[in-house]
């Protein structure tokens, strides 16, 4: 079995739509096939859903209206028998008739997400519609029956294992199987999602799942790029990278992928391939356990990031005192992501600052707490031996007028990360390509 997922930009045009049905197509090996929302739909959801909370009635109508108008067009062009045409207004219809409905009724968290599920409810059925229309035979897996979060909004991989191969099974001769990304429903049985671009998580968690031959992550440019290409010119696609590298990247910014979306695929040692929608024929990224070379291969940015230290001279010679504070941090569940010490102060950085005044609060007892806010997480990754010389002296030149705040080395042999002022952070990434990447 194959899983394959497609982004919103390979499903947001109906021509697209169509290219991935002949890509699909090219062979009959098993396939699941996860889809995004079209592109925009998400966003404008979210727009939707805050304009409700906010009260905003008259702006969340005209959203509803804007999309249901942008989905007419798109079924006329995606489909050309009148029998299909009609079938896929009617079940937009139903949609959207929810999506009136919640301007008529109280707004919460749980309505919210139900809302935001509805993009990827829709790209499936209009997508399965498409592919019987062409003659293809497709069942659509309800997602929201097999994906499933528990009480720490983690997935729950023996649960989505146990359900998915259920229902494999009651549809043994099928070969093509199409499911929503990024919904799922939370150990309440509430609607819930993976985070904004989960779909990449629900493509590496099936193929988890089904233990599959590889997983494709089909979206909108040639694999994983050695830096931001929306921030630096001269970027290029790497051909291969580990699964360590690929999550350092995924998790420090690389919005190619979700933060998470590489455990599943490394838990059982299963492929993952970053490919292109548009050039089918580039060999993109190919993720796996063997890591080449020992050498830089990409930079990633995580902007967001607070940090706060901690000054006590008490912490000279104190053991229990990082225990303490890392307990604080762990009270209000909130993840550390970089740590520098030296003999008088702890320095953390945290990109969810919800609970941050209680943790200050109870940091205060410890000496003195200072906060930077807006700070970026520089990550530079590649496999890293301690006896290389020179990959630090090379950052440190690119750096020389940017003032860094943190650096993180030696935790991994695959990072060394670096926080700097957000301010600094396109400046930061193209100097860093330059004297990484520059022919020696
Ligand atoms: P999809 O809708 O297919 O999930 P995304 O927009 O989520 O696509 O991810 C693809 C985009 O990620 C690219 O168009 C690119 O702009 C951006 N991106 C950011 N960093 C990188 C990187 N290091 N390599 C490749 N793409 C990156
Ligand atoms: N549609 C969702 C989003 O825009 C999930 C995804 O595209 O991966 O965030
Ligand atoms: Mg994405």
């Amino acid at each position: 079995m194959q899983v394959l997922k497609f982004g919103g930009t390979s499903v947001g045009q109906p021509e697209r739509m169509h290219a991935i049905t002949r890509l699909i197509t090219r062979n009959d090996q098993p396939k699941i096939v996860v889809l995004s929302a079209l592109s925009g739909t998400t966003n404008t959801l979210v727009q939707m859903g805050e304009a409700l909370s906010a009260g905003k009635k008259q702006e969340a109508q005209s959203l509803i209206d804007g999309l249901d108008q942008h989905y007419q067009a798109f079924i006329e062009e995606l489909l050309s028998t009148q029998a299909k045409k009609d079938e896929a207004r009617s079940m937009i219809k139903e949609h959207f008739e929810f999506l009136n409905i919640t301007l008529r009724i109280s707004f919460n968290e749980a309505l919210y997400r139900d809302i935001l599920a509805q993009g990827e409810l829709m790209s499936t059925k209009l997508f399965t519609l498409n592919l019987q229309e062409q003659g293809v035979k497709v069942c659509l897996l309800p997602a929201l029956e097999f994906m499933r979060t528990n009480e720490d909004h983690e997935p729950d991989l023996a649960f989505i294992e146990n359900k998915i191969s259920a229902l494999l099974a009651q549809h043994a001769g099928d070969k093509l199987f199409v499911t929503q990304g990024f919904i799922c429903k939370n150990y309440k049985g509430e609607i819930d999602n993976l985070q904004r671009g989960g779909s990449d998580y629900t493509a590496s968690l099936i193929g988890a799942a089904v233990r599959a031959d590889d997983i494709q992550i089909w979206t909108d440019i040639d694999g994983m790029h050695n830096n931001d290409p929306r921030v630096v010119d001269k970027t290029f696609p790497i051909s291969e990278l580990s699964f360590d590298e690929a999550a350092e990247l995924a998790y420090f910014g690389a919005k190619i992928l979700h933060p998470a979306s590489i455990w599943p695929a490394q838990k059982y040692g299963i492929t993952v391939r970053l490919l292109n929608t548009m050039q089918p024929e580039s060999a993109g990224t190919v993720i796996s356990q063997a890591s080449i070379n020992a050498d830089v291969k990409a930079l990633a940015a995580k902007e967001g990031i607070t940090a706060i230290k901690v000054k006590s001279s008490r912490m000279l010679l104190a053991y229990g005192f990082l225990r303490k504070i890392f307990e604080i941090f762990e009270k209000y569940r909130t993840p550390i992501d970089m740590i520098t010490t030296s003999e008088v102060a702890v320095s953390v950085t945290i990109d969810d600052d919800s609970h941050i005044d209680q943790i200050l609060r109870e940091l205060k007892p410890y000496g003195q707490v200072d906060v930077d806010a807006d700070q970026t997480i520089i990550c530079v990754v590649g496999n890293f031996v301690a006896e290389q010389k020179g990959v630090v002296n090379k950052i440190f030149d690119a750096l020389l007028e940017i003032p860094v705040r943190m650096i993180s080395y030696g935790g991994s042999r695959h990072n060394i990360s670096l926080l700097i002022d957000s301010k600094n952070k396109v400046k930061a990434l193209e100097k860093l390509n330059e004297h990484l990447f520059k022919a020696d």
